[in-house]
């Protein structure tokens, strides 16, 4: 890709991937638990509880756009929805509807003919590695945005939640690699202003976490489990996309490290691993893969497609 700073641009690409990958894994045993239940069985949930560190459908995905995005050199739906169809293993939690779209991909419908109108967070769960490759463009980012989630959805707030989400890794990279801290506002106020036109409504949930923001930072830092119960109270924290993405950015934006961005994402209760891989792929943007603890990173599944493979597509990537 050409990049003046390549080792910083590769550690926070991978931090965003991995990130992701961490996030899932960590949130997948306790998906659908609501929060209170997850705090009254494990304290704060922090560590991974099955052991094995196997990812979800969200994480398959995003290997889905990782490889087209090596095979073509930029994004491209037609390619990627062929990578969704390949690696699909329906024993990956993936929604019922998705089914449906692999098996018309499987028997060669156009990829912008298999989505559904889902209003779901399908779109931008898989999205951080969108929202590297593109970040110095966010106009480029949010087009490609939109076409990798219409593959699967189209509902406006199925695509706004990606598009939310992909500006919002593409931002948290460059704060990163700048070095400079994050204004929440300022990084609301930017995601807003590309989503509005294409939900109204998903624009006016972000603001909820702008209040917070103001709040937990100018009184008080507030403790992880005072920022859950603001979060939670707000948002139902189910798999609709105008629930759960905002809920991640503010896992993101209220806390001052990876590791407490995850842990608060995915002790929120609801779409924990969805909830972990996108607020884990925004922290990865932002701190770089340096900074996710080792203590995850090991215990990734690493088989055909495991940790490895993901590193080892990053760095293709950014040849
Ligand atoms: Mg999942």
């Amino acid at each position: 890709m050409g990049h003046p700073d390549k080792e910083q641009f590769l550690d926070r690409f991978l931090g965003s991937a991995l990130g992701t990958f961490v996030g899932d894994a960590l949130g997948e045993p306790v998906e659908g638990w609501p929060h209170r239940a997850i705090y009254g069985r494990f304290g704060l949930l922090d560590t991974m509880v099955r052991g094995e560190g196997r990812y979800t459908d969200d994480t398959q995905m995003m290997i889905g756009i990782l490889e087209t995005l090596i095979e073509k050199g930029r994004f491209d739906p037609a390619i990627c929805a062929g990578k969704f169809q390949e690696n699909f293993d329906p024993t990956r939690g993936y929604g019922r509807r998705i089914f449906g779209v692999v098996e018309r991909i499987r028997q060669g419908v156009p990829w912008n003919q298999v989505g559904t109108d889902s209003f779901g967070n399908g779109g931008a769960m898989r999205i951080a590695p969108i929202g590297c490759f593109y970040y110095r463009d966010l106009q480029a980012l949010k087009e490609n945005a939109i076409m990798s989630a219409r593959i699967t959805h189209n509902h406006p707030e199925g695509l706004a939640g990606a598009v939310a989400q992909a500006t919002a890794v593409g931002l948290a990279l460059q704060y990163g690699l700048s070095n400079e801290p994050v204004e929440p506002e300022k990084f609301l106020d930017s995601i807003t202003a590309r989503v509005t036109d294409i939900d109204k409504g998903f624009a006016e949930s972000l603001n909820a976490i702008k209040s917070m923001s103001a709040s937990f930072t100018s009184c008080h830092r507030g403790s992880m489990i005072e920022i859950i119960e603001a979060i939670a109270g707000r948002y139902r924290l189910s798999l609709r996309a105008i629930e759960s993405v905002p809920a991640a950015i503010g896992a993101f934006l209220l806390t001052t490290c990876f590791k407490d961005a995850v842990v608060l994402a995915v002790n929120l209760g609801g779409d924990t691993d969805t909830i972990g891989a996108m607020a884990g792929a925004i922290a990865g943007a932002y701190y770089g893969y340096g900074q996710i603890p080792e203590a995850w990173v090991i215990r990734l599944e690493n088989g055909a497609k495991g940790r490895d493979y993901v590193i080892s597509c990053v760095k293709e990537i950014l040849l």
